[in-house]
């Protein structure tokens, strides 16, 4: 196992939590999370997912172990330095949507932060940004009563952005809404994580879900930390016949990147020293250009002659199977995919990529 570091935004030392009557709803649970990172907590029903969120923001007491919460252990923090953590570092969106009928939607944003006892025109003014941030910017008047379920999770989503807090978390804050407008809202979360990374604590029993947003997944089952890792981690190697069996029917398309199906060696042309461009006159036949790094410079298409990295259509590594497809069909020469240093790791035609969908796991 990882040696757990405190430097981590938020660590959990062998957490445990036994209620009163003997249930042990978490069992000896280590992890670690980063900061800026998607951390999807996932596992059915009943599997200890929330009364471990409660254990990070510090409702809950541990029956044993330790949570660290930047580099702060909860368990030496008096009430109030516990309640002030709490506060400035992190916020919550519940599944419930949890919004004041008798309070319009700017009222309900600017919650937490009358909480906090922030001014009410400061409050107003950073609850109207975030508003804006998830869509309602015109909505500001309406009450909650008349916004759409999905409407009424960005209000929530809204009240915590205004905190601005480093972590974020959120208990199945999407388990209650149409699957298409929770696709909405998955899309919504990773847009503004885009736009700046938090430290984001997902709960939810939803493995697609889970796929889509997670950095990494922590899988849970009665209590237990099955394992933890990206999806494609627990994909390709499950820990434990558990967590094979929770992956099993998952579309691998959509969590493994197209490096792993690259043709590692097309046809390539070294680059001439000190030239712009190769000789394509000599050459006419499909060739990759690649300087003494393998790095990318453009692709001799057999029939369209030299085409300029500036202007080939190329994958980034990371870009998963499925979101590939459309590019890899359109692309009259074999889709190039480059690692971040724009280094050439192989290459996609249409037809590898067909047999890895129907192969679905093709490594
Ligand atoms: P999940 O969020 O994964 O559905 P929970 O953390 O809510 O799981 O619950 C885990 C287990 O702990 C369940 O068996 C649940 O009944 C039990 N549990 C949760 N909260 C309490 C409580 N306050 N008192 C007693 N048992 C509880
Ligand atoms: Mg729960």
């Amino acid at each position: 196992m990882r040696r757990l570091q405190v430097s981590a935004e938020i660590t959990l030392q062998a957490v445990s939590k036994v209620f009163p009557g003997g249930n042990a709803a978490v069992r000896e649970v280590s992890l670690q999370i980063e900061a800026g990172e998607v951390f999807v907590v996932m596992g059915l029903s009943g599997s200890g997912k929330s009364t471990l969120l409660r254990m990070i923001n510090g409702l809950i007491r541990p029956s044993s172990g330790a949570v660290v919460v930047r580099e702060q252990p909860l368990d030496q923090l008096s009430s109030r330095n516990l309640q002030k953590l709490r506060r400035s570092a992190m916020a919550m969106v519940f599944q419930s949507f949890a919004l004041f009928p008798n309070r319009n939607v700017l009222d309900n944003a600017a919650f937490g932060l009358e909480v906090a006892g922030v001014p009410r025109q400061e409050r107003q003014a950073k609850a109207k940004q975030a508003l804006e941030r998830v869509g309602l910017g015109d909505q500001h008047e309406r009450w909650p009563q008349q916004l759409s379920g999905g409407m009424q999770q960005r209000v929530g989503l809204a009240r915590a952005l205004a905190l601005d807090p480093p972590i974020l978390l959120m208990d199945e804050a999407f388990s209650a809404l149409d699957p298409l407008i929770r696709r909405d809202m998955q899309t919504l979360l990773l847009a503004l994580q885009s736009e700046q990374q938090r430290t984001i604590v997902f709960i939810s029993h939803d493995l697609d879900e889970a796929i889509r947003i997670g950095d990494r997944i922590a899988l849970m089952k009665d209590g237990q930390l099955l394992q933890c890792g990206t999806a494609q981690d627990l994909l390709q190697q499950p820990a434990n016949p558990q967590v094979r069996h929770f992956f099993q029917d998952v579309d691998a398309a959509s969590v493994l990147p197209v490096e792993l199906i690259v043709d590692p060696t097309p046809p390539t042309l070294a680059l001439p020293e000190g030239a712009s461009r190769p000789d394509v006159q000599a050459i006419p036949k499909l060739s990759y250009v690649v300087d003494g790094q393998r790095r990318f410079h453009g692709v001799i298409a057999a029939e369209g002659g030299w085409i300029p990295a500036s202007q080939a259509v190329h994958l980034l590594e990371g870009t998963l199977i499925r979101e590939a497809m459309d590019q890899v069909a359109q692309t009259p020469y074999p889709t190039p995919v480059l690692d971040r240093d724009q280094r050439l790791l192989g290459v996609i035609t249409p037809r590898r990529l067909l047999q890895a969908l129907q192969q679905g796991c093709p490594c």
